[in-house]
């Protein structure tokens, strides 16, 4: 049957085409920016994108459009669908109806406070970025009082990025899982695999043949290259144009190929969730931006529980050295601790599957500091090192490794705990498709991906933003986020 019926969100959907239409082309223009654009075009091209949101707004906000929702709220036989489009309607007008006089002071900011991020990290001097940092705190306490929230304001960032998410959850969920890894972390014995140098780490490769690697991996998933693409950028992304058009980009960084290979492997999970959206769902406000918990669940989920283990190695091993003539040597056994190498560090972005979460619960907690207390800026740094010494062990060696090292805060909050979401749900899925689907390890060893991915789209994909995230969780696995099933499979992996 079709999703949708009813004539007030057949009308919707039909006005929402112009608006969907405004987001494909930013899409690609943004996909161009990150990608092909010659660097002269920056100027227009901030004209450009500016311009075109500018319409959107006012498409958006229209008293024509803006009547159509209220009309649709009134209506209460709506089917799941149809509900999914209003729910996610009224969430964007509530973002849209921030006044433009704070937008334009937001965006303003945040372009100053960009350019005293780079050079404080550069002279690696908090000092010189501690003054807008001060203001942004402000103005995203301000943004929280604008949207509202039942309890605390951070919850009103929280949810802008994953629907529903609340301080209260959060603290429950990091109370039961931050001293469960610690444990796991202490358990691990010191001449432990996992904790072995590895010489791949500095074994440079030739850029030709890992851009054959990653191709031939992408294939051997079972990637549409009718419906995707692959390109370079410097930070790997995903763009979903529509869902016939999804691109991702990976990095070459010329040494230690395991990155570049899960850089591809991060995005292509993040691409399939796209891809394997009901097509009904496409330019339509449920085909756009699902929760990022739920998002990073599909990415973590295909390159950690799949990517990295011992199944998918001995798949991929006759790939691996085929276009990686130094690997001749190596073992499965090898190329599965290269994989897994666990390495205590300062950054983030190069953390192991399971210090990545000390390093959210650190941002977590300092976010949650400046929205909801009254944080002296000032102090932040020394609040950084200190839990950085409490999760890691480990001291920056100054505040460019330090509290400089994302430039995230500059425009976001509320969205690093996103990534612990993702990892908790990766291994709940994990748990349940082990028993849901027949022979699922045996599947990964002989390349059949298919019986996975049909799992995941009629768990997930299909649905794409039409339930809120607690819905669908408890739809399809009969919980919510459950950290226990993270903490299991950590410990298997790397204690017994
Ligand atoms: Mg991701």
């Amino acid at each position: 049957m079709a999703h949708f019926n009813n004539p007030v969100i057949k009308r919707i959907l039909k006005k929402y085409m112009a608006q969907s239409a405004i987001n494909y082309a930013k899409n690609i223009l943004y996909w161009d920016l990150e990608t092909y654009m010659p660097k002269d075009s920056l100027k227009s091209r901030g004209i450009v994108n500016s311009e075109l949101s500018l319409i959107y707004q006012k498409l958006f906000l229209s008293n024509e459009f803006k009547n159509l929702i209220s009309k649709a709220n009134k209506i209460d036989d709506l089917n799941e669908y149809e509900k999914g489009i209003v729910r996610n309607l009224n969430r964007n007008l509530k973002l849209m109806s921030l006044p433009s006089k704070f937008i334009k002071a937001e965006s303003i900011l945040g372009m100053k406070a960009h350019g005293a991020w780079l050079e404080a990290r550069q002279k690696s001097n908090f000092k010189i970025f501690a003054p807008y940092l001060a203001d942004i705190i402000e103005m995203q306490k301000d943004k929280a009082e604008k949207l509202g929230y039942d309890d605390q304001p951070y919850d009103a960032l929280l949810d802008i990025h994953e629907e529903g998410m609340s301080t209260a959850k959060l603290d429950k969920i990091f109370y039961y899982l931050l001293p469960r890894l610690r444990k796991i972390s202490n358990s691990i014995e010191q001449d432990s695999m996992f904790l072995k140098n590895q010489r791949l780490e500095h074994i440079h490769y030739n850029k030709v043949r890992m851009k054959k690697l990653n191709e031939d991996l992408l294939k051997f998933i079972g990637m549409d290259f009718n419906k995707f693409r692959i390109d370079i950028s410097v930070h790997p992304m995903t763009v979903d144009a529509d869902l016939n058009d999804v691109r991702i980009t990976t990095r070459y960084e010329g040494v230690d190929f395991k990155k570049s290979m899960f850089f591809t492997i991060h995005e292509a999970g993040h691409a399939i969730y796209s891809l394997q959206e009901d097509s009904e769902l496409n330019m339509t406000p449920l085909q756009k931006s699902p929760p990022l918990g739920i998002h990073e669940s599909q990415s973590r989920f295909l390159e950690n529980m799949i990517g990295r283990s011992k199944e998918f190695v001995h798949a991929i091993m006759p790939m691996l050295k085929h276009n990686l003539i130094f690997l001749k040597n190596y073992s499965e056994k090898d190329i599965y601790f290269y994989f897994n190498h666990i390495q205590k560090g300062q950054i983030r972005v190069n953390a192991d599957e399971l210090n990545y979460n000390f390093h959210i619960a650190l941002r977590y907690e300092l976010e949650k500091m400046m929205v909801n207390e009254t944080a002296n800026v000032n102090e932040l740094p020394e609040i950084w090192n200190s839990k950085m010494s409490k999760y890691l062990g480990l001291l920056p060696r100054n505040d460019s490794e330090g509290i400089l090292q994302d430039p995230q805060w500059i425009s976001r909050f509320g969205y690093f705990p996103d990534y612990t979401l993702g990892n908790i749900l990766a291994a709940m899925i994990l748990y349940h498709a082990r028993r849901d689907i027949k022979d699922f390890d045996e599947g990964i060893r002989s390349g059949n991906f298919k019986d996975i991915k049909e799992y995941l789209r009629n768990k997930i994909h299909r649905f794409g933003n039409t339930y809120a995230p607690e819905k669908l969780l408890n739809n399809s696995f009969g919980e919510y986020y459950n950290p226990k099933y993270l903490v299991q499979y950590l410990e298997e992996k790397y204690i017994q």
